[in-house]
């Protein structure tokens, strides 16, 4: 449209009175210089400038739009068939496809966009091929061991025992233990753990647990207290998922202390109250922070092994915890213990 007028202004500017000064010379030289006789001659003048002006508008304007309609379309269409390319690639497995940066802001916030969940999708295939795994070892250790000993006791190379059936009996646990883990973590994966949130009182729940827990502890073991200021507010949680929490730190502090102390403090922050599980046990070495919450993932899986321990715990707290409007945070020193905290909303 621009160039159309443009040519158009030109035209009537420059063109057509130059055209109508040539004809006026043209009738000067032939020497018939009457208005009248002047008069068809000039208006069929005037008109043919116009008429040129208006084609030469008319052609040049078509031109620069077919050219530039054309330009801007291949500039467009090139990254989309790109872009079309790349989704087929996605679709087809390859999920390593992302999309190139492009000049166009548009199709460049496309591209990001199609790059983050690229990302994502990635991501989660990359922890289902993890879980897979991961799965598969865990359940092919117990299921070895009572293998093996039903082998042995079948073809009676070994005699049964009280001490051989609780071994077996402890492997059984540790799958039903696993299988049960599983389930929850799943659910709380996917989200729908059902989740209760009403205003409670933590001072009870804490107070029941810690008793509960004293009277597991041997008397060479650690000390487990408890403190919290009288004025605690009510957190808005879920009273039994808060207790699943609880009995997951509370059961790994006494699990890897020892000796020492186990404390249990709550306190109120801005609008939360924090719950720290403090010990004085073997500790998490630095490095180890980063995946202390990640699923299967155990500091040391042999020294686990006899434990118990299936590395779910944390995952499913930081999940509960998560779900119930709060964070977790764990700081730790090897060898001198570790602090395991984490937050919910005061009602
Ligand atoms: P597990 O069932 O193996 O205890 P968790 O998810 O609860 O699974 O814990 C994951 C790992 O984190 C444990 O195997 C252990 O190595 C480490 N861990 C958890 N709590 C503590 C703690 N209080 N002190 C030292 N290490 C811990």
């Amino acid at each position: 449209m621009i160039v159309g007028l443009g040519c158009f202004a030109i035209a009537a500017k420059f063109s057509s009175p130059r055209m109508f000064i040539v004809r006026l010379e043209q009738l000067e030289k032939r020497g018939i210089f009457t208005v009248r006789s002047a008069h068809t001659y000039l208006v069929e003048g005037f008109n043919n400038a116009w008429n040129h002006g208006a084609l030469f508008s008319l052609v040049i304007g078509v031109s620069a739009a077919g050219g530039i309609s054309y330009l801007a379309s291949q500039r467009i269409m090139r990254p989309l068939k790109q872009m079309e390319a790349i989704t087929q690639e996605f679709a087809g497995g390859n999920l390593t496809e992302r999309m190139p940066e492009s000049e166009i802001p548009e199709l460049n916030q496309l591209g990001v966009s199609f790059n983050s969940m690229a990302s994502s999708l990635e991501n989660v295939e990359q922890r289902r091929r993890e879980l897979i795994s991961d799965l598969t070892h865990e359940l092919r250790t117990p299921l070895t061991v009572v293998r093996g000993y039903l082998e042995e006791l079948a073809d009676r190379s070994i005699e049964p025992s009280e001490e051989l059936y609780l071994r077996l009996i402890r492997e059984t646990r540790r799958l039903e233990r696993l299988i049960h883990d599983l389930q929850e973590l799943s659910k709380a994966e996917a989200g729908y753990l059902s989740i209760n949130l009403r205003k409670i009182n933590l001072i009870p729940l804490l107070e029941s647990l810690v008793t509960r827990f004293q009277d597991q502890l041997l008397e060479e073991g650690p000390e487990l207290t408890l403190s919290y200021p009288q004025d605690l507010p009510c957190v808005y949680a879920d009273i039994d998922r808060t207790e699943q929490i609880l009995v997951n730190l509370l059961g790994n502090a006494i699990r890897y202390t020892e000796k020492g102390s186990i404390s249990v403090t709550a306190t109120k922050e801005n609008r939360q109250v924090w719950i720290a599980i403090k010990d004085t046990g073997i500790g998490i070495a630095d490095e180890d922070l980063s995946y202390i919450f990640e699923r299967f993932w155990r500091a040391d899986p042999s020294r686990c092994s006899h434990s118990g321990g299936t590395g779910i715990g944390l995952a499913i707290a930081k999940r509960l915890v998560e779900l119930q409007g709060g964070s977790i945070e764990v700081t730790s020193k090897l060898g001198q213990g570790s602090t395991f905290r984490f937050s919910l909303p005061i009602a």
